[in-house]
């Protein structure tokens, strides 16, 4: 059983608060009568109209996106900075992202309307590895990044064990790119654990979420997942 505006607003109606307004205003039924009641809990079984027309579900829909930097990782923002789902205008469904990534960081990021699939991949227990590219100040030492591998204490709890490796090291410019996978999502988590072995990142990027990678695209592209992907990541 679910709430009667959450049912209006995943099937692409309104908004959640919108769902509200019409049902308070009584222009929904739900099994030809009129319900005004917020919070009323309805079923799949439920026939539900607003006004007048039958709430069909919408399609579910999943998309790789290669986020650009300077792009916030939601569906509206009120600074009015650009959001993630400013390029999905043309996309008749309301789709929001699966998880973040920061302002600043490009790269790999999943999109549905499918509520279940993203509570399912931004679940704890789900551990996707997530594969990350730095870019970070100085070169780190190999006992560096094997303090990344064993785990990093930060103010928020020790981090799980990651993969980190170095990938190439530019000495004239003091600077170096680091390759680093985790399965965890704490908030800035890539950029505290190389900021914590003294290599602050000066550029991230995710290349890979689980086994999906950005080939083929450009930064602001998507492409909509095979049905076969989506299955994969459940
Ligand atoms: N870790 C970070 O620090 N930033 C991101 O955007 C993702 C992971």
């Amino acid at each position: 059983m679910e709430r009667l505006q959450k049912v209006i607003a995943q099937a692409g109606v309104a908004s959640r608060r919108k769902a509200e307004e019409l049902i308070t205003e009584g222009k929904v039924k739900v099994n030809g009568q009129v319900v005004t009641e917020l919070g009323t809990k309805v079923s799949m079984t439920d026939k539900i109209e607003v006004e007048g027309i039958p709430l069909v579900e919408e399609e579910k829909k999943y998309f790789l996106f290669y986020k650009p930097r300077g792009v916030i990782s939601a569906v509206k923002d009120d600074k009015n900075r650009k959001v993630v789902t400013d390029f999905f205008k043309h996309v008749s469904q309301r789709v929001y992202p699966v998880g973040r990534l920061d302002y600043d960081t490009t790269g790999l990021l999943l999109l549905s309307n499918d509520g279940e699939f993203t509570q399912l991949l931004t679940h704890p227990s789900h551990e996707i590895n997530k594969t990350y590219v730095a870019k970070v100040k100085g070169v780190p030492l190999r006992e560096a990044l094997k303090k990344l591998e064993r785990g990093i204490v930060l103010e928020d709890g020790k981090t799980a064990p990651a993969k980190a490796k170095l990938q190439s090291a530019d000495r004239s410019k003091n600077t170096a790119i680091v390759e680093i996978t985790i399965h965890e999502g704490k908030n800035r988590q890539v950029r505290r654990m190389l900021e914590a072995i003294g290599h602050p990142v000066l550029k991230l990027k995710r290349e890979k979420f689980a086994f999906l990678e950005l080939r083929g695209l450009n930064a602001g592209e998507y492409r909509e997942l095979t049905p076969h992907e989506v299955k994969r990541l459940k």
